[in-house]
């Protein structure tokens, strides 16, 4: 029945790198016929299109932006694989029962076993097959310690791998279509860098004055990318992770529609046979013969799933993904029947307001650094300032509980953390005095004053409160403990400390002004709620069994990791991996 059609009329589109298109002449219902749907181009719809195309299937991605990559393109790239083949050659080692130990805990029993294993089983898989059959190209991490160290079976280091820079060139006018990282991954907003060169930065690691002016003179100084693009040439991060998927879509001639939003999964009465999109304005109706593979990220700019499900209060303004990321393929499978999971999570970050374009910025890392503490309105802390960005947000739900005083939470930091760190979109002070910040920067994105009582006042907040829990944090800096929290007593915390202060790299006073403070809302990155699945990555009904033909990833699937962040590269990692899983599913391989 199928006739061969060659390419898809493209015109204008751009993003068709030629393809397998065939168009069912023989059967007027479908406008266009593949083997496989993968909805979304993250890094989980793009891993998921390039092994269904390696075990030979006819392949199309659609993507409803005008721009592909999704929220993993502004991330930071690092994928988390327990028992990865490449920390081996850099003398570290891993172990499958003690990886399936930590995960088990951090899990809490709120996610099978079989899916849990079947995420250690593929995950070094995935990676495997990118690196030998792909462009896609990783390195282990051996000092980025797993989230929570004291829980069993947590290791030190070398679980998250970071993605290896790749060649805009590569792309050739693709790369013009790839969403630009967010200029908070970026050196004076335009310098890319790997997650190993930012640590270096931000901890002043010894050589890290020479990395900056090594960076800053190879963007400089390669003018004939210069003449072209602002953008740098070297990706890093998330860019690096979709520019060499991308860049092996292209090798495989996998077509990727922009502007082709899913409306809607066709069902026969038998299977998910297809799904409906928007094209030109017009809808389409697009076969899936083998499967649909939904990975359209999660719901956070959709206030009324935010309203509905999340705990509050939860604003979409307070995320910082990309805007298309409105559920849409949650609720068509949930129209189809399929069962919702953990729809009253996120991959939760504390977030500050950012003037101009990016409007939003995650706190990540500068909190773990000596001289600020997190406050809330009554001046109190609540938190580990340095604690994963997940277990941030959920302490101040915790703690807004029974205060109602943690919407929002304040950053509070002096006049010596201002000068030696950045924080939020404030570059360091030495690099970047106040005075040359933009005006309307002041009591907007930052509060600044001369007494802390006065800067109380000014965001609102006890002065008392705030004046106790700085002096509290000068006491602690000077003995190196900090017995209300914890901060910087294990080895995550102290990764991101400043290892140049001592005794605890991650406590300093807070003494000396001007002092300064940020307001904290509790955004996220992602929401993690979203269509169960089982270890195959097929969707799962109420009654627990499978809709045939269709499968989910990312955040579109209710998270792998349940209710946890075990560590750096816990989104993306499972993103990729049941995107694997199910091309494999699909394929009956
Ligand atoms: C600044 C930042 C740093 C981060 N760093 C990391 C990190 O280092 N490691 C990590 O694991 N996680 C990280 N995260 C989180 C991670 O980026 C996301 O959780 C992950 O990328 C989600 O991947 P995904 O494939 O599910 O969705 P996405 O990457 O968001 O892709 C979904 C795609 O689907 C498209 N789409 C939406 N609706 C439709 C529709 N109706 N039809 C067609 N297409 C649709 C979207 O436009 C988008 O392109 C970070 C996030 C941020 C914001």
């Amino acid at each position: 029945m199928s006739i061969e059609a060659g390419r898809a009329g493209e015109a204008g589109r751009g993003s068709e790198a030629g393809g397998s298109t065939i168009e069912a002449r023989g059967d007027s219902k479908w406008d266009h016929q593949f083997d496989v749907v993968v909805v979304g181009s993250g890094g989980g719809g793009l891993t998921a299109a390039i092994c269904a195309h390696d075990l030979g299937q006819s392949v199309v991605v659609i993507e409803k932006s005008d721009l592909y990559g999704g929220t993993t393109a502004i991330s930071g790239g690092g994928v988390w694989i327990p028992c990865n083949h490449l920390m081996g050659a850099l003398g570290g080692s891993d172990n499958y029962d003690e990886a399936l130990t930590y995960l088990k805990a951090a899990t809490q029993g709120l996610v099978a076993e079989a899916r849990l294993r079947a995420y250690l089983d593929h995950a070094p898989q995935m990676v495997r097959h990118l690196e030998e059959k792909a462009r896609v190209r990783f390195c282990a991490m051996p000092t980025y310690s797993d989230y929570y160290p004291e829980m069993r079976g947590a290791k030190s280091g070398y679980r998250t791998c970071d993605s290896m820079p790749f060649n805009a060139a590569e792309l050739g006018e693709e790369f013009a279509r790839m969403r630009p990282p967010t200029p908070g991954t970026l050196i004076g907003g335009r310098v890319q860098m790997t997650a190993g060169e930012a640590h270096t930065l931000l901890t002043k690691e010894r050589g890290w004055v020479l990395l900056f002016i090594r960076k800053m003179a190879r963007y400089w100084l390669d003018l004939p990318w210069r003449f072209r693009t602002k953008r740098d040439r070297r990706l890093t991060l998330g860019n690096a992770l979709v520019g060499s998927l991308r860049r092996s879509m292209m090798d495989r001639n996998i077509p990727l529609w922009l502007e082709t939003p899913l409306e809607s999964l066709v069902y026969d009465g038998r299977r998910i046979a297809g799904v409906t999109a928007i094209r030109d304005g017009k809808i389409i109706r697009i076969a899936a013969n083998r499967g649909v593979i939904l990975a359209a990220g999660g719901f956070e700019h959709n206030q009324a799933m935010r309203d509905r499900y999340l705990p509050q209060p939860t604003k979409a303004e307070w995320t910082v993904t990309p805007p298309a990321n409105t559920g849409d393929a949650i609720r068509a499978g949930q129209k189809v029947g399929a069962k919702l999971d953990l729809m009253d999570r996120a991959w939760w970050a504390p977030t500050v307001t950012v003037a101009g374009r990016e409007k939003r910025r995650a706190l990540f890392v500068e909190r773990a650094l000596p001289g600020c503490v997190m406050v809330n309105k009554l001046g109190r802390r609540f938190v580990d300032e340095a604690a994963p960005y997940q277990d941030i947000v959920t302490a101040m739900f915790e703690d807004n509980q029974k205060t109602g005083a943690n919407f929002p939470a304040w950053l509070v930091f002096d006049a010596d953390f201002r000068r030696k760190y950045p924080v939020g979109p404030l570059l360091p002070g030495m690099v970047r005095p106040d005075s040359s910040l933009p005006k309307h920067w002041a009591d907007n994105v930052y509060y600044k004053s001369d007494s802390l009582a006065d800067l109380a006042k000014r965001i609102g907040i006890d002065a008392t409160g705030l004046a106790e829990s700085c002096k509290h944090m000068g006491e602690y800096a000077a003995s190196g403990k900090d017995p209300e929290f914890g901060k910087g007593s294990n080895t995550f915390d102290r990764y991101y400390g400043d290892r140049n202060v001592k005794p605890n790299p991650c406590l300093g006073p807070i003494a000396k002004p001007p002092f300064y403070a940020m307001r904290i809302d509790g955004g996220d990155i992602g929401t993690k709620g979203g269509l169960l699945t089982d270890e195959f990555a097929r969707v799962l009904r109420d009654d627990g069994q499978p809709i045939a033909g269709l499968y989910a990833t990312g955040n579109t699937s209710a998270a792998v990791m349940g209710p946890s962040y075990p560590g750096a590269g816990s989104t993306i990692g499972p993103a990729m991996t049941f995107g694997y899983v199910a091309a494999h599913h699909l394929a009956g391989v």
